[in-house]
């Protein structure tokens, strides 16, 4: 479901246009149309910026505005860790003016097939977390580094298209200061907990955690394969010795496993979203990360 591009939707126009001018072929209304058609195609005309997945689509379209058009690579419905390139895709990458990564590993099957040179890492200058062998690359789950995600943006749709320099830099500095907002609701959600630990399904709440001062185990690795028999039995271990009262799955991924635990241990298992699939609207990352603060504070203190 990527969204209209400037070129269907100026050809769809054309098209629509011309019928008008058949049916009026004479006569002042003609050159009003050809007006309107010069005037909304220039106001269209940004430039073309492609974002991966969903979580850097919204921070680009937060500071883009409607300076730039802003699509989507990965539909907003699939994993991107599950996601291969095709024809199609490629052809729609060198279309791109800007391409915008998350970066920390997480498009490097992606990387290895596109021109670099329009290519942005967000996650450049983010202190990133390594796990065994791999980098993790959830960075965005951490508002703070989702605020460094939004400044590098800012300054490539800046050095892209200079002319709006001064408009992408107020957006970004708007949503900024909601991030920071975000970040100290979640600081102060957090604070209230008794419990210091944080168990999840998927290995995606790593920045999540050590913004936040919390103990972090999980039950997969990176990629989200099946639980890991060395993860289960530390957690096992974690669960009965802290008497902790809630583990997490998440939306994204199944939570069979996590059944055994309730089973097992009495845990709650409640449900997390890490925001890679969602919808594609300016001010969902905020809306979820609060929900996510909410099941937590939520699940951890339930008697
Ligand atoms: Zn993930």
């Amino acid at each position: 479901m990527r969204m209209e591009t400037t070129r269907s939707l100026l050809l769809k126009r054309a098209g629509k246009i011309s019928k008008i001018l058949n049916m009026w072929s004479k006569g002042l209304f003609s050159i009003v149309v050809l007006i309107f058609l010069f005037t909304s195609s220039a106001a269209e005309a940004g430039k073309k910026v492609v974002a991966t997945f969903l979580p850097v689509w919204i921070f680009t379209k937060n500071v883009a505005g409607d300076r730039a058009e802003v699509s989507l690579l990965v539909p907003p419905g699939m994993d991107i860790h599950e996601f291969s390139l095709k024809p199609a895709d490629l052809k729609f990458l060198d279309e791109a003016d800007l391409i915008v990564l998350n970066g920390a590993g997480l498009e490097t099957h992606i990387l290895k097939r596109i021109d670099t040179t329009k290519v942005i890492d967000t996650s450049k200058g983010i202190r990133l977390i390594k796990s065994g062998y791999a980098v993790d690359p959830h960075v965005w789950l951490d508002p703070l580094q989702a605020m460094i995600q939004v400044k590098n943006i800012r300054d490539a749709l800046s050095a892209l298209d200079p002319e709006n320099k001064s408009y992408y830099e107020a957006n970004a500095e708007s949503y900024i200061r909601r991030l920071k907002s975000l970040d100290m609701e979640i600081m102060q959600g957090i604070q209230r907990l008794k419990s210091r630990y944080l168990i999840t399904y998927h290995e995606a709440f790593g920045y999540f955690a050590r913004r936040y001062g919390l103990r972090y185990y999980s039950l997969t690795g990176l990629q989200a394969e099946n639980p890991l028999p060395g993860k289960m039995r530390v957690v096992y271990d974690i669960v009965r010795e802290k008497g902790i009262k809630a583990v997490f799955s998440e939306r994204q991924f199944p939570e069979r496993s996590l059944e055994r635990l309730r089973r097992d241990l009495g845990v709650n298992v409640c449900r997390l979203d890490t925001i890679e699939t969602g919808s594609p609207e300016v001010d969902y990352y905020e809306k979820v990360m609060r929900e996510n603060l909410n099941t937590i504070v939520r699940c951890m203190e339930a008697e």
